[in-house]
């Protein structure tokens, strides 16, 4: 019950990177590095007794400067997919860093997740948080306006990680951020996720077109590999011969969320039926992509000289959908100066009896 801080390592500049460990009364122990904020380690409780690490990533920061997964890290200024790297707000046209061919995906070549955050006072007691934020100039990645954001992180003795996201800007702009945790609940390392079980409460998703760009439409699972309202074996449909699945590689698709907007509501959840890990996950936002991990090489050397191979993790990144900012039909995405942009997401974790 409490946060630690010690030294991560130093960047290519030399400045100091530090790691905070977090802990619960029920020994579950997260690490987390101001370095792209992101999480390190996540180590929850099983039914067999140890605490085991659930989330896919690297024992040194030196690996985390070069590496290109996204591990753990907070993804902005906007998660997920812009086509063609440009759109209009208000009248003018803004051009932003193309890092995927012709799209710019998360943020760009020095998004969010490469950049150091400063860390305020942690919070410690009951519920142990930490506090990180980052100021992103005006024209950073091409974005308008500058940005104050603030994410803390969270972990209390119900096993929850929560995540609040605030921001602010002097300039309209637009923001869509999110957390991009791989998770295995077997244990990082451990194989691929093919056998958990999920649930997406949508009755909706956003196909996409061969940029991974959504094509407008709000289209119905029902009846596609994409149905997950009834608890599914994340295997069990992905090598189908599915238009959806071949343009994704497998899933790496946004589910449009059955939920009032705004209101943080219990979305989604995923068993591993050997060690009864769950993990549910409650958001604010109106989406949440689903990743199985489709591009991670086969020969990812992750912690503990651990090998990592595709669809050894998952991702479940709550967000405004993909595109948003050329997609006058989706849930706006853009931020007027004297507004506050909040997101809250929780992964809470406990064991199936
Ligand atoms: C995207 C994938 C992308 C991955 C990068 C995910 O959020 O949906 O398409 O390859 O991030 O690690």
């Amino acid at each position: 019950m409490g946060i630690r801080k010690d030294r991560f390592g130093k960047t290519i500049e030399g400045t100091a990177v530090d790691i905070y460990t977090l802990t619960n009364a029920q020994g579950m122990e997260v690490k987390i590095t101001n370095y792209g904020a992101t999480i390190v380690s996540l180590k929850v409780p099983s039914r067999h007794g140890e605490p085991v690490d659930v989330t896919l990533g690297y024992d040194s920061l030196e690996e985390y400067l070069r590496g290109s997964y996204y591990f753990g890290c907070i993804v902005g200024r906007y998660a997920n997919r812009i086509a063609g790297g440009k759109f209009a707000l208000q009248g003018k046209e803004y051009t932003l860093v193309k890092n995927e061919g012709n799209n710019h995906l998360h943020g760009g070549i020095r998004g969010f997740d490469k950049v150091l955050w400063q860390s305020e006072k942690p919070v410690t007691g009951a519920v142990p948080g930490l506090i990180l934020k980052y100021f992103s100039r005006q024209g950073e990645e091409g974005y308008p306006g500058s940005l104050s954001v603030a994410v803390t992180y969270n972990l209390t003795d119900e096993n929850e990680l929560k995540i609040d996201y605030e921001a602010q800007t002097d300039q309209p702009t637009v923001i869509n951020l999110t957390h991009h945790s791989y998770f295995n609940l077997a244990g990082a390392g451990s194989g691929d996720i093919l056998d958990h079980i999920l649930t997406i409460l949508a009755d909706q998703f956003t196909p996409v077109d061969n940029r991974l760009i959504p094509m407008g439409e709000l289209r119905s699972v029902r009846g596609t590999p994409m149905d997950f309202i009834q608890p599914t074996v994340i295997g069990a449909r992905i090598e189908q011969d599915d238009e959806q699945l071949i343009l994704g590689n497998g899933y790496d698709h946004n589910w449009v969320l059955n939920k009032e907007e705004g209101a943080l509501a219990l979305t989604a959840r995923v068993f591993e039926p050997h060690s009864g890990r769950t993990m549910e996950v409650h958001t604010t936002e109106p989406g949440i992509q689903f990743y199985s991990g489709n591009f991670l090489g086969d020969q990812i050397k992750g912690k503990g000289n651990q090998i990592y191979h595709r669809r050894g993790g998952f991702c479940l990144e709550t967000q405004h959908y993909p595109d948003a900012p050329n997609q006058p039909q989706f849930p706006s995405t853009v931020l007027e100066p004297g507004e506050k942009y909040k997101q809250t997401t929780i992964y809470h974790f406990s064991i199936a009896s």
